[in-house]
């Protein structure tokens, strides 16, 4: 389905990102991969599917690592065609401790990042009259949490980020979409449940139950692989008119 086209997936050596850029590749896409940790491990399992891969170090906090990115991906592959701005972090502290640094950088890594990658695609994407933008917002794009301000802030930004360049868009062939999962247990994740072990004195398994119970009604976490069949069905012909949306995929999380 995606043979031809160019992914870049931000934030895509670990986690959600890796899952979909290897959704991606296995339709055929090559895939610029971003990020930072185990690289050779990423590019590797990439690879194996039969795509080409390349990578850019870029810190998607800074603007002109960005920049360069964009450059990079226009130079590899001519152009991106589906870009999927997942790079995130999470910083947990009430209000009133929360460090402003980790303010700025939740905010310039999960919100701005993807204003900047946004705006250096479109212009291609808009001349071949195709392009999907897919963002990887969260549940916290649409309800709060306690002690996740910059985070539910920054995914709050997204969705509606998400909204105007598909407004803006309307009337070509790119859509922009996002996707709003609740908990995936990735090392995002993980060092939540680690927290919480240590916290209340819990097994891993207990802490993990825990957190579902929490907040997710189904009492599972989603995969990346689940969510990678979510960006293949919004990069189809048959979601050419899916545009501004903010798709959940939360084991009912908020539908409380
Ligand atoms: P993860 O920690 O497993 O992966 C994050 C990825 O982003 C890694 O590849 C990491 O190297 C990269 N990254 C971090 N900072 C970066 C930076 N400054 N520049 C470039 N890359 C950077 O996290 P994840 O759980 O896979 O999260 C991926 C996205 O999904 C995030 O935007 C997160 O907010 C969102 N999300 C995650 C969950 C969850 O439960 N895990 C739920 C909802 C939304």
């Amino acid at each position: 389905m995606l043979q031809g086209k160019t992914a870049l997936v931000t934030g895509s050596t670990s986690g959600i990102g890796l899952g979909l850029a290897k959704a991606l590749a296995r339709q055929g896409a090559n895939i610029v991969l971003n990020g930072f940790g185990d690289i050779d491990g990423a590019r590797a399992e990439l690879l194996a599917i039969g795509v080409q891969v390349a990578y850019h170090g870029a810190d998607m906090g800074r603007m002109a690592d960005i920049e360069d990115l964009m450059k990079y991906s226009a130079a590899q592959f001519g152009r991106v065609d589906i870009l999927v701005n997942n790079a995130g972090i999470q910083h947990v502290d009430d209000v009133q401790d929360f460090p402003p640094a980790r303010w700025d950088a939740v905010i310039a890594i999960n919100l701005t990042s993807a204003f900047h990658t946004a705006r250096l695609a479109l212009p291609a994407m808009r001349s071949a009259n195709w392009g999907r933008i897919i963002n990887l917002a969260s549940v916290h794009g649409l309800v709060g949490s306690a002690g996740k301000s910059a985070y539910v802030a920054a995914k709050h930004g997204l969705v509606g980020l998400t909204k105007v360049i598909a407004l803006e868009n309307a009337t070509t062939g790119v859509t922009c979409n996002a996707i709003c999962p609740g908990w995936v247990l990735t090392p995002l994740v993980q060092q939540q449940v680690d927290a919480k072990a240590v916290q209340h004195g819990l097994s891993n398994e207990q802490a993990k139950q825990q957190l579902l119970r929490e907040k997710e009604p189904s009492m599972q976490f989603t995969t990346p692989e689940e969510l990678g069949e979510l960006a293949l069905f919004l990069c189809s012909p048959a979601a050419n008119n899916v545009r501004g949306v903010a798709w959940n995929m939360d084991g009912g999380w908020a539908a409380q």
